[in-house]
């Protein structure tokens, strides 16, 4: 049976689709000749045009939901669309907050299977497979979905790039949201932005990372001033944010953000399994560690073997210089 039809669930942030769902995207107007994309949280119109250059067709637009959870609301919606026998082959994710929310609740719904933390797809004689990373990342595993359509896949942000198809936009068409009672009873009282200067983790194509060689928490300025120079983004390991040195919103690796810069510097970062798996596609990997055995040295294109507190001050220097 072919693929003929993708959703794609393009949550926005800030009035734009999130950075996964362009990626998403591309990915499913590669695979599928229909694609259409699901939003809300309102201004679907002023989506449209970007949605409509990644791939996507039509719009299925749910309004603003009135300030509730999205989870219960467009798992709702979207259940009782495939029900009245408008049902897409595949429905793709972005694994998100929200994006997992919906996920769940829509194979409950459906009783269909949900794929979750998917790196890679790939076609075979019409059915969709999907790569997941296990063992922190040293594995792939190959799963072939067979089950009732539509398959939910929950797919991890940078698995695939985002391309303009360079298409005009998509038409928006709006869905109706059922009534779910009480299951939808929360809403949305605030919503804290984290102040930062400087691109996002997961967008930066400079991503300078400090580690537990750094110390001392007061030491991470270096990292920053690094990044800050090169007009990047700081990122941190696991270590240092257990530690309590650095929020949580900066770790890289498995259980933070996946990072796929030009270039990734790594400053006293030891290169655990769990770390490599969120930055090893960088382009470029750069480590400074004072250990020659470090197993961050194994995918660095460029290793320093130094102590950071000499090494990082040199590079601030030169590049102040400069
Ligand atoms: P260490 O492993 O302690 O390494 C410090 C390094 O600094 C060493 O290599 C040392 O040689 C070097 N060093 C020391 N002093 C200096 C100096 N002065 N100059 C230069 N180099 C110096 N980790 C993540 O990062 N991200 C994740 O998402 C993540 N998820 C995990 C999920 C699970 C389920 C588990 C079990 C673990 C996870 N971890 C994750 C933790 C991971 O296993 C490592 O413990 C962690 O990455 C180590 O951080 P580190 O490299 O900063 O510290």
């Amino acid at each position: 049976m072919a693929i003929d039809t993708i959703w794609v669930l393009a949550e926005q942030q800030d009035g734009a689709p999130v950075p996964t769902a362009l990626e998403l995207l591309t990915q499913a107007r590669a695979m599928a000749g229909t694609v259409k994309a699901v939003t809300w949280g309102g201004g679907a119109e002023g989506l449209a045009g970007t949605l409509g250059e990644y791939g996507a067709q039509v719009v299925y637009d749910l309004g603003d939901l009135g300030g509730k959870l999205p989870g219960p609301l467009v798992a709702a919606a979207l259940a009782e669309r495939v029900r009245s026998g408008d049902q897409p082959d595949a429905i793709f994710v972005p694994t998100t907050y929200d994006g997992r929310d919906i996920a769940g609740r829509l194979s409950a719904r459906l009783d269909v299977p949900v794929l979750t933390n998917v790196v890679g797809l790939v076609e075979e004689n019409g059915e969709l497979h999907s790569e997941h990373a296990v063992f922190g990342g040293t594995q792939i595993v190959t799963a072939r979905f067979t089950g009732a359509r539509p398959g939910i896949f929950v797919i991890r942000a940078k698995s695939f790039p985002a391309e303009s198809a360079g298409g005009g936009p998509a038409s928006v068409e709006t869905l109706t949201v059922p009534e779910v009672g009480a299951v939808s009873a929360a809403s949305v009282q605030q919503r804290h932005v984290e102040e930062r200067s400087g691109p996002k983790l997961d967008e930066a194509d400079v991503v300078v990372s400090g580690g537990r060689g750094l110390g001392a928490a007061e030491h991470y300025a270096l990292v920053e001033e690094l990044a800050r120079l090169l007009h990047g983004a700081a990122g941190a390991s696991r270590a240092i944010v257990d530690a309590g040195w650095v929020p949580y919103s900066h770790q890289v690796g498995q259980t933070g953000k996946t990072v796929k810069p030009t270039l990734y510097i790594a400053c006293g970062i030891s290169g655990a399994t769990q770390h490599l798996v969120g930055m090893k596609g960088a382009k470029h990997i750069i480590a400074i560690n004072k250990d020659p055995e470090a197993p961050i040295f194994s995918v660095a294109d460029l290793g320093i073997v130094g102590d950071v507190h000499k090494v990082l001050p040199k590079l601030i220097e030169a590049l102040k210089a400069r």
